[in-house]
């Protein structure tokens, strides 16, 4: 059997190299369905395009895209797609990974997919961002679809992205196709709520963890690192709860303030600048002093492999929700396990963004739409059942609530693998 695919060569920090030793961990909780584990070692599909564009003052420039479908066992793919000058084909096929995880960990009819783009938006103008956008919807529109994968907005991509990726594929087919993404705007087929689902989804998520550890949120002092759609939203429902957010840390700089951020404040400067450096009711703060702030709660909600063994030694959260996917190193992990510090994992700490997708899907289908009260309703109902089954499943193996995540969604994942058998 193949253990190493010859299309990437992952180093030891690489979120697929994480991905793969996450998935070494559930290897003993799968029983007879570990014959079908080698499908979760590699992905179904990756497409690699190039994307060229003209920019505007007239010269041509390309891209690397990517589109991944890890698996497709339970459903049409479903994932985010998101513009970064640090994405690859490997960390894009870990967060298609991540997806199937995710995906099945809250029973949502899906597969796992992601797609990106190496770029950096912030140095491209409206006009170029769309022709991308555009470009690279159309390059991949031979293999997404309503019934096939469903890309979503992730890392620098949001509702007017998703508009155009809507746009170029219905022009492209013919055909009004409101389902082929979600987290689009309102009026064209968008959900309510659907902003702020992940970072509400890591707040419910939170509270249920807090609760069971005995963690009064009322008073807690909190760290969140990204201060993007996630970090945000989660951060302004703790500060609901009664929590304080003692440090933000994101691409623009590190801030502290140990009684707590004035969020009536806080979020005009964030709009206004971009980016949380510079505001006047905290303190600016040295970039790795971050990790060392005292909290009871620690959010990162950024990009991968934050969260590294040096850190998950300084760290002084009781509780850590990964608001971001892959933010902690298998090594670290294993640290903050020890440490008693516990983890609620990405895989569905954050999978509040794409439960509400669905809703947008099937929204969309049935051309029926739901109040903003019945979304998040139904959202915590997800969320707090699925954790549940979660922390019965470590209970009972006596494993991390990473690993059991993973036991619940490997299950489904390979059950329904085992159940259609292999073609032909
Ligand atoms: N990008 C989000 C995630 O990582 C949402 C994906 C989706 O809604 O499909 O979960």
């Amino acid at each position: 059997m193949n253990e190493t695919l010859s299309y990437v060569n992952p180093g030891p920090d690489s979120p697929w190299t994480t991905y793969l030793s996450q998935v070494d961990r559930v290897l003993p909780y799968l029983g007879p369905l570990a014959r079908w584990a080698e499908t979760l070692r590699r992905p179904k599909r990756a497409l690699v395009v190039d994307v060229p564009i003209e920019l505007d003052d007239g010269r041509v420039a390309h891209f690397e895209g990517f589109r991944v479908q890890h698996n497709l066992s339970r459903g049409p793919g479903k994932g985010g797609v998101r513009y970064h000058p640090d994405v690859t084909l490997e960390e894009v096929m870990a967060l298609a990974a991540w997806m199937s995880i995710k995906n099945a960990a809250v029973n949502l009819p899906y597969g796992g997919a992601k797609g990106g783009i190496r770029v950096d938006p912030k140095q491209l103008s409206t006009k170029e961002l769309e022709k991308l956008t555009r470009r690279y919807t159309s390059e991949i529109g031979i293999i997404i679809g309503p019934m096939q994968d469903i890309p979503a907005p992730d890392v620098n991509t949001n509702a007017q992205v998703m508009a155009w990726m809507m746009d170029t594929y219905s022009m492209n087919v013919g055909a009004t196709a409101t389902g082929v993404v979600t987290g689009k705007p309102i009026h064209l087929g968008g959900s309510l709520g659907r902003v702020k689902a992940t970072g509400r989804g890591v707040f419910v998520t939170g509270r249920e963890a807090a609760r069971r550890i005995g963690l009064n949120l009322d008073g807690a002092r909190v760290a969140v690192q990204g201060f993007g759609n996630v970090g945000s939203s989660a951060a302004e429902l703790f500060v609901q709860a009664g929590s304080r957010i003692v440090a933000i840390q994101d691409h623009s700089g590190t801030i502290v303030n140990e009684h707590g951020f004035d969020f009536a404040e806080l979020m005009p400067h964030v709009r206004a600048t971009g980016g949380v450096a510079g505001f006047k009711g905290g303190d600016a703060a040295p970039a790795e002093s971050f990790w060392d702030v005292k909290c009871e709660v620690l959010i990162p909600a950024a990009l991968e492999g934050q969260i590294n063994a040096d850190r998950a030694n300084r760290i002084t959260a009781k509780l850590v929700l990964e608001g971001a996917n892959g933010p902690t190193l298998p090594v670290a992990d294993d640290i903050l396990g020890d440490r008693g510090v516990l983890v609620v994992p990405d895989v569905i700490c954050n999978a509040g963004g794409v439960t509400v997708s669905y809703f947008e899907w099937v929204q969309d289908f049935s051309s029926f739409f739901w109040t903003e009260d019945e979304i998040n309703v139904r959202l915590d109902k997800i969320m707090v059942g699925a954790l549940k089954t979660i922390w019965d499943t470590a209970d009972r193996h006596g494993v991390s609530l990473r690993t059991a995540t993973f036991a619940v969604a490997c299950e489904r994942i390979l059950m329904a693998r085992q159940e259609r058998g292999l073609y032909p």
